[in-house]
């Protein structure tokens, strides 16, 4: 009898990790659907590059999910393999977006508060003094792009927030909850009348989570972000390879198909599409809440029906490698507003991040919120291959043609927290109490989109399980 992980990528990973960490004699089985272990991180080797066709960077500095991460790759032994971006670098330094045809540097240092800089057309720090005055609007939840247009003006909204939204989670800002990026921020509104007042208030919390170890060398040392020097991969391979030194029983091309949850009386069963049973204990779910609803839904339509409000949109990846310089300013990359009506969500530099001698290497992010609007639902990889070359053309003039690329159509892969997000997760905890369901979840339908809350979010779900042996 086995505690099942539904899903092998990172937070499936973690999740039988930290399981075998904290409960050794507890018996694992990890179930993946594809044929490889890693889920949406995939880094290609290609030549001597490395093409990400998910995540590129992971964050190391300012929240505890971000601390967790790095003691989990110290733990693995990986440290040595960490490749930092400080924040003195260019791709650190150098973050735009495209605005009325152009390519414009976001402001990055105080002083540049103070000073116009297009396409904003006052300083920064105008939008930020606007907060003081701007009245509280008492409301539960509301779309980031309302909430920051309330507090910071039009200009803010449009320009930064809805590029970071797509930056993000590739998602529309005027739909995405304030919940989800912004949560601190909209409390403060909420309990202090504006945002100012409640950073104040919370400037000397003696509460903060101090880093230690990784994630105070990374503090040390100003790291911006990092990846590994063989790519993000690293890390899901390295957590495969120490989950198979303990045991854990892991199976790829193993789809489950349904399952009848085990709960507090009664153990549980889990049916693979190739026809086999197999007995559970516990299953902690780390697929997509949508992935989920779709095994638990005969046995409780209920819990599907909610499982099913957490929507996830389409991305299209394309990567680009060209023999020669091609980028006249340094940079991580660009974003585009949806304002702009570009069938582009960004671009990032790799090779400016990562150098790749004379190379240039770059990715084309497409679609979000507006995938099937632009490829339909039936994209096809050689359109998204033109739109890609076209809007590196219109954007950074870019004429040559790669000498290699990739073209990846992930598939319902960013879940999108849209405003009542946080209920519908709340409401959802609530039917698996209440049922008595021995059911744990995590990964990125729940608790935050990015690689560290995914890690945070299976680690959470253990320790939340140790309670109740
Ligand atoms: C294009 C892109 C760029 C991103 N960029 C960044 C970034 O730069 N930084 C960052 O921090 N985050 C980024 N993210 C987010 C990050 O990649 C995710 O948070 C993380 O990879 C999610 O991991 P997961 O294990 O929760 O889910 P997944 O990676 O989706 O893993 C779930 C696994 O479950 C399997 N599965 C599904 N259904 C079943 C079933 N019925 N039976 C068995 N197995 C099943 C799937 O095959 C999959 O392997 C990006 C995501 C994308 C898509």
């Amino acid at each position: 009898m086995s505690t099942i992980v539904l899903g092998g990528g990172l937070s499936g990973l973690s999740a039988a990790y930290y399981l075998k960490k904290m409960l050794p004699k507890v018996p694992i089985t990890l179930l993946e659907a594809s044929d490889r272990i890693g889920g949406w991180v995939r880094s290609n080797k290609v030549d001597d590059c490395i093409f990400e066709e998910g995540p590129r960077t992971i964050r190391p500095r300012g929240s505890p999910a971000a601390f967790n991460t790095l003691e989990l790759i110290d733990e693995l032994g990986l440290a040595n393999e960490i490749v930092p971006i400080l924040s003195n670098h260019p791709a650190a330094k150098n973050r735009m977006i495209f605005v009325n045809g152009k390519l414009h540097s976001l402001p990055n240092s105080l002083i540049s508060l103070f000073k116009k800089q297009e396409p904003f057309s006052k300083p920064l720090i105008r939008y930020l003094l606007n907060d003081l005055t701007a009245p509280k609007k008492n409301v539960k939840d509301e779309p980031i792009y309302d909430f920051v247009n309330r507090r910071f003006g039009s200009e803010f909204a449009d320009y930064l927030i809805s590029a970071l939204i797509c930056g993000i989670c590739a998602g529309n800002a005027k739909e995405i909850s304030v919940n989800f990026l912004m949560k601190n921020l909209f409390q403060y509104e909420q309990q202090y009348g504006n945002i100012t007042k409640g950073m104040l208030k919370n400037l000397f919390d003696s509460n903060k989570v101090k880093p230690k170890g990784l994630a105070l060398k990374a503090k040390k040392e100003k790291w911006s972000v990092y990846s590994f020097k063989n790519g993000l991969e690293t890390l899901p391979k390295a957590l495969e390879n120490k989950l198979l030194d303990h045991k854990v029983e892991i199976y790829v091309n193993t789809t489950c198909k349904e399952i009848d949850l085990p709960c507090i009386d009664d153990n549980g069963l889990v049916f693979l599409a190739d026809g086999r049973i197999l007995n559970a204990f516990h299953v902690i779910s780390t697929v997509s809440s949508q992935c989920l609803a779709k095994v638990v839904h005969k046995e409780h339509p209920q819990l599907a029906d909610l499982l099913n409000k957490i929507k996830c949109v389409t991305v299209g990846v394309v990567n680009l490698k060209y023999n020669k310089r091609l980028i006249t300013k340094d940079g991580f990359g660009f974003l585009v507003p949806p304002n702009e009506k570009l069938p582009i969500l960004g671009v990032t530099y790799d090779s400016c991040c990562f150098p790749n001698g004379d190379n240039t290497v770059l990715t084309v992010m497409m679609g979000g919120a507006w995938f099937k609007d632009l490829f339909g639902d039936y994209p096809d990889k050689q359109d998204l291959l033109k739109t890609a070359k076209e809007q590196l053309k219109t954007t950074l003039g870019i004429t040559d043609e790669p000498i290699n690329f990739k073209v990846s159509i992930h598939q319902n892969c960013i879940p999108q927290y849209t405003v009542g997000h946080t209920e519908t997760v709340e409401k959802i905890n609530a039917y698996i109490k209440n049922n008595k369901l021995s059911l744990s979840l995590c990964g990125s339908s729940y608790y935050g989109v990015g690689i560290n809350d995914v890690i945070l979010s299976a680690k959470n779900a253990v320790n939340d399980l140790m309670e109740d042996v």
